[in-house]
């Protein structure tokens, strides 16, 4: 398997999770948790800012990878300090240390200021659907990826192990933006252990505290554990973010990616989304 993982390359990677993507869309299409009118337009809209976010994703991608070749050669990181034998044991470790850097990297992106102006971009989303995964402001592509450098350092993780958790991340994270809930009694099961829709629906109401709370990547129980972990009831969910919803505004492309900057040169009170 470990064989197998080292040698899927990109392409093939990136056509399963096209392949799944196509999957969720259509599901979301059926069960439609809130009707998009336009879901194509929609589509189009968010595809605008991963496409603006390529050459960081190029640069930052290949740093990634140096880490990863970098651990690789020199068995490096907390992973060879526990020194297990066992693969499996390995990649259930690896998979927690990297979950648990992503929570505490979420909560980075919310807490301080010059990251937060940044993620509001994905939280200025109104109309959240699997889409929602692409809209990222390029600078926190940067931010994002240089922290998943440090944590593939830290940890040690080797490639077919990154490779693994990449791909349950991003169906996770196609999963939980989905625009479609799951019941009641199946959320309670599945949300004990996994990031769920509801539970990341949650992370996306506009306002204070919803906003800062499920912060999970993959796994709820670092919510859990650490206190974050919030619920709401679904008819009272309104997703974006309070302080660029006044008078219903609409913002086209360029003046989304210019908002960071303008909060950045704001005084912090009038960005603060405390109700
Ligand atoms: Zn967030
Ligand atoms: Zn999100």
């Amino acid at each position: 398997m470990i064989e197998f993982l080292e040698n899927l390359s990109y392409i093939e990677r990136l056509f399963v999770l096209l392949s799944i993507s196509l999957i969720v869309w259509n599901i979301e299409v059926i069960y439609a948790f809130k009707p998009i009118s336009d879901k194509r337009k929609h589509l189009f809209e968010n595809i605008k800012f991963i496409t603006l976010g390529i050459p960081a994703q190029l640069v930052m991608g290949s740093v990634l990878n140096l880490s990863l070749e970098f651990n690789d050669k020199n068995l490096f990181g907390l992973i060879e300090w526990f020194s297990i034998k066992n693969n499996w044991i390995n990649l259930i470790v690896s998979f927690l240390l990297l979950d648990f850097f992503e929570y505490i990297y979420h909560i980075f992106m919310h807490k301080f200021r010059p990251f937060w102006v940044f993620h509001l971009v994905h939280h200025s989303e109104q109309k959240l659907d699997i889409s929602t995964i692409l809209r990222e402001h390029p600078i926190e592509t940067i931010i994002r990826l240089s922290f998943t450098t440090l944590w593939v350092l830290i940890t040690g993780v080797h490639f077919w192990m990154y490779v693994v958790r990449q791909l349950i991340q991003v169906i996770s994270n196609l999963l939980a933006h989905g625009n479609f809930r799951l019941t009641n009694n199946a959320d309670k099961i599945v949300s004990l252990l996994f990031v769920t829709p509801n539970m990341h629906h949650v992370h996306h109401h506009f306002k204070l505290p919803h906003t800062d709370s499920n912060y999970g990547d993959v796994l709820s129980i670092w919510d859990r554990l650490f206190g974050t972990y919030k619920k709401i009831n679904a008819n009272h969910l309104v997703f974006g973010i309070d302080t660029e919803m006044c008078a219903n505004k609409i913002y086209d492309f360029k003046t989304i990616i210019m908002l960071p900057f303008k909060h950045l040169n704001s005084k912090p009170e009038t960005i603060n989304t405390n109700e």
